[in-house]
């Protein structure tokens, strides 16, 4: 990554809180940016078009993927979702923390197009209270339900691909874990090299 901004791959099954967690972490830091996805999947009622999603047909997804506009998609529950590449690069040119907030096949691909990419997965504290916060949301049939579930199980086998995994059992402590690791890379001394001149030149 030749930028100066962090790139950051969120992920977490469905129903682990990566929306009230992130929009709690934004809440008060203007550097830290979330990358918009583009889907195909039915907008739920609480959803706003251009801020929660893109939500457009498969026809456009795909006439978007073959004019290389995405850095990663992936299909999830008979759904595509993806990155838009432009807006994710500018943000990083303007040195923001950027959170893709996609699930594990796109975390995969990022990993390989951006070695330097952090990663962290948000998990629940159980199967349980997934179960629970997905049936409280209350924004899918119950075959779209378990299916989730069962997606939820092979992503959470794979948390150990993840560079940090941060518990959601209180917004708080997740918002705090996040806060902790972005300020920490943001502190990498690849990241801080011209600070060194401008210290000594300035003395
Ligand atoms: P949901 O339908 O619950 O909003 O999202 C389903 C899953 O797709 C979540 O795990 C979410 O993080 C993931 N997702 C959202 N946007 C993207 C994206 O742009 N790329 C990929 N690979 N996954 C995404």
């Amino acid at each position: 990554m030749t930028d100066s901004g962090v790139l950051i791959i969120l992920s977490g099954p469905s129903g682990s809180g990566k929306d009230t967690v992130l929009n709690k972490l934004t809440e008060n830091r203007d550097d830290i940016k979330i990358s918009i996805s583009m889907t195909t999947r039915q907008k739920r009622n609480d959803e706003i078009d251009g801020l929660n999603y893109y939500f457009v047909s498969r026809e456009y997804f795909e006439k978007k993927i073959a004019d290389n506009n995405m850095l990663e998609y992936a299909e999830y529950a008979n759904n595509l979702y993806g990155t838009p590449k432009a807006p994710v690069d500018e943000m990083l040119r303007n040195g923001k923390a950027v959170i893709l907030k996609i699930e594990v096949q796109g975390a995969e691909k990022i990993r390989k197009i951006y070695p330097e990419v952090i990663s962290i997965f948000l998990m629940p504290p159980s199967v349980r209270v997934l179960e629970e916060r997905l049936r409280g949301r209350n924004s899918e049939d119950e075959e779209t339900l378990n299916h989730r579930l069962v997606i939820a199980r092979e992503e959470i086998r794979r948390a150990p691909e993840y560079d940090y995994i941060v518990i959601n059992d209180t917004v708080e402590n997740a918002v705090a874990g996040i806060e902790t690791i972005i300020n920490a890379e943001r502190q990498k001394t690849f990241r801080n090299k011209k600070i060194i001149s401008e210290v000594i030149n300035n003395v």
